[in-house]
């Protein structure tokens, strides 16, 4: 649904426009981008609320994972995307160890590398076209609730002393962060730990490519990783060990140089920089997603090394899974008691890459060289458990990443449904994620089988010969299941 008056602009205390949206949603990284766009899409109203004046050309994350370019298909948005970038059917782990990305049973066997600015942008452009409104150098600084809404104070960033408004909506959604100030306002705890500390960045262009990108590779003096963009400059992401200097400490390019020697045998020939940064990274995740009408998603609400290019692909998804039950409860077709299940389904996704990213990073900080040498040979060995590495890329890809059912439901509820094969029609959409970007629910049939009337459900049928009726929620799970 576009709208004539959807926009990106700058936040004007003085102008009433975002006073009387249904949802706000305060931050315009990747999940509040992805959340605005699908509530925009389902005819939600919808504001986006963001500190920063501008776009960020600045990039964190890089790697886009199978399940978030499957989120994408599903609503037009993967070609665009996959046209910025190198995709890449494998990655490496440490060493000569890689892991193989190419068997996934998904249209996408692989990670696509691309500038996280890429992402957003691909994500902005829909939201403003379905109709959300986008503010920036609007900055949240506190929240408030009662039994029939949420109150944002917002301020016009860069004006410290200047006029606050204040918001109204329904339901209001922090995707603010890992420094959310809607976590902070609601007094929500984020306990956890710093697993890595000064961390260097470089963008630089590199004499000789290495063999099999993303090369990564953890030694005695600390691990570096190398990313192309894909336009002939690399993102180096190096870790001295031992190193203890603050974040806002110079980028040192000679110390960068040395422990990539170690690492791989050689620098690469890096070159000089042109941005440099160093971060810190901490594991921590909130108790609990949601808070009366308020949620957190995104890194918000979990946070971890970037190890396994997770964090942005988990707030992509827990964007899709939040935005359609707000549009169903807001429009009056599910109880609030919908909203409870974006915690129950999200929250144990949250904690289980909390727990994978944390298993890489601490695998490749061993400090003793014989618990290194056991690590690179118990690497190497899993290539040939072909159980163990499936399961691995299932999981860091997102393709595994199945949502509880409940007690004597059919066995396919809650699970991803891959892109089927639709039955041939005149127009109709030729696969299942086709169908979803209408961001209705989809009724699979059985071939053969006739529709029923029309009850605001797209229905199609299957191309193959399986007999199951499956009922497809807008986020691509099953929501039940039956035989025939
Ligand atoms: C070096 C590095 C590499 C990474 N690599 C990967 C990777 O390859 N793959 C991956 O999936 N993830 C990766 N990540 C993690 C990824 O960058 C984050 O998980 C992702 O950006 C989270 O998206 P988000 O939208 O939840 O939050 P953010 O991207 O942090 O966006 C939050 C937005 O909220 C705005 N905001 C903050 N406070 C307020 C306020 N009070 N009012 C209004 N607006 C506010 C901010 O300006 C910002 O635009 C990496 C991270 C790092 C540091």
């Amino acid at each position: 649904m576009s709208s004539p008056l959807s926009s990106s602009s700058h936040f004007s205390p003085s102008s009433a426009d975002a006073r009387d949206a249904d949802v706000l949603v305060v931050g315009a990284g990747p999940t509040g981008l992805l959340l605005a766009g699908d509530l925009a899409a389902a005819g939600v109203r919808v504001v986006l609320l963001e500190r920063r004046a501008r776009e960020s050309n600045l990039t964190r994350a890089f790697a886009v994972h199978a399940r978030t370019l499957e989120v994408l298909d599903a609503r037009g948005l993967a070609e665009d995307l996959l046209a910025t970038g190198l995709f890449a059917p494998t990655a490496r782990i440490f060493g000569r160890a890689r892991i193989d990305l190419s068997t996934l049973p998904s249209r996408f066997p692989g990670v696509l590398i691309t500038p996280q600015y890429e992402t957003e942008r691909v994500l902005e452009e829909r939201a403003v076209k379905c109709g959300a409104e986008i503010r920036r150098g609007a900055r949240v600084t506190g929240v408030r609730q009662d039994a029939h809404g949420v109150e944002l104070d917002v301020t016009a960033d860069g004006q410290d002393g200047g006029e606050t408004v204040r918001l109204r909506a329904a339901y209001a959604v922090g995707a603010d962060g890992v420094h959310s100030s809607v976590r902070q306002a609601l007094g929500m705890p984020f306990p956890g730990k710093s697993v890595l500390r000064s961390v260097m960045l470089a963008d630089v262009r590199l004499g000789t490519e290495p063999d099999g990108l993303p090369a990564f590779n953890a030694v005695a003096e600390g691990f570096s990783l190398l990313v192309p963009f894909g336009d002939g400059w690399y993102r180096a992401i190096v870790w001295e060990r031992g190193c203890r200097l603050p974040s806002d400490a110079p980028v040192d390019m000679d110390v960068l140089r040395a422990v990539t020697r170690a690492a791989f045998g050689t620098d690469f020939g890096i070159g000089a920089p042109r941005w440099t940064s160093r971060f810190h990274s901490d594991e921590r995740q909130v108790p609990r997603y949601r808070d009366g009408r308020v949620f957190l998603a995104g890194d918000a609400a979990h946070v971890h090394s970037p190890a396994g290019g997770m964090g942005m692909n988990a707030g992509i998804q827990d964007a899709a899974n939040l935005a359609w039950k707000l549009a169903a409860v807001l429009q009056g077709r599910a109880d609030d008691g919908l909203l409870d299940t974006y915690h129950g389904e999200r929250h144990p996704v949250g904690k289980l890459v909390l727990r994978l990213s944390g298993a890489i990073v601490r695998a490749a900080l061993l400090a003793s060289p014989v618990a290194r040498g056991l690590r690179d040979v118990a690497t190497v060995a899993a290539r040939g458990l072909p159980f163990a590495t499936r399961r691995g890329a299932l999981l860091v890809s997102g393709i595994g990443i199945d949502y509880p059912a409940p007690p004597g439901a059919h066995p396919l509820t809650g699970r991803r449904a891959p892109d089927l094969p639709l039955a041939e029609t005149a127009d109709g959409p030729a696969r299942l994620y086709e169908a979803l970007r209408a961001g209705r629910f989809v009724r699979v049939l059985p071939r053969g089988a006739s529709a029923g009337p029309e009850d605001g459900v797209t229905t199609v049928t299957r191309a193959d010969a399986a007999r199951v009726t499956l009922l497809v929620r807008p986020d691509g799970h099953v929501a039940s299941a039956s035989e025939g």
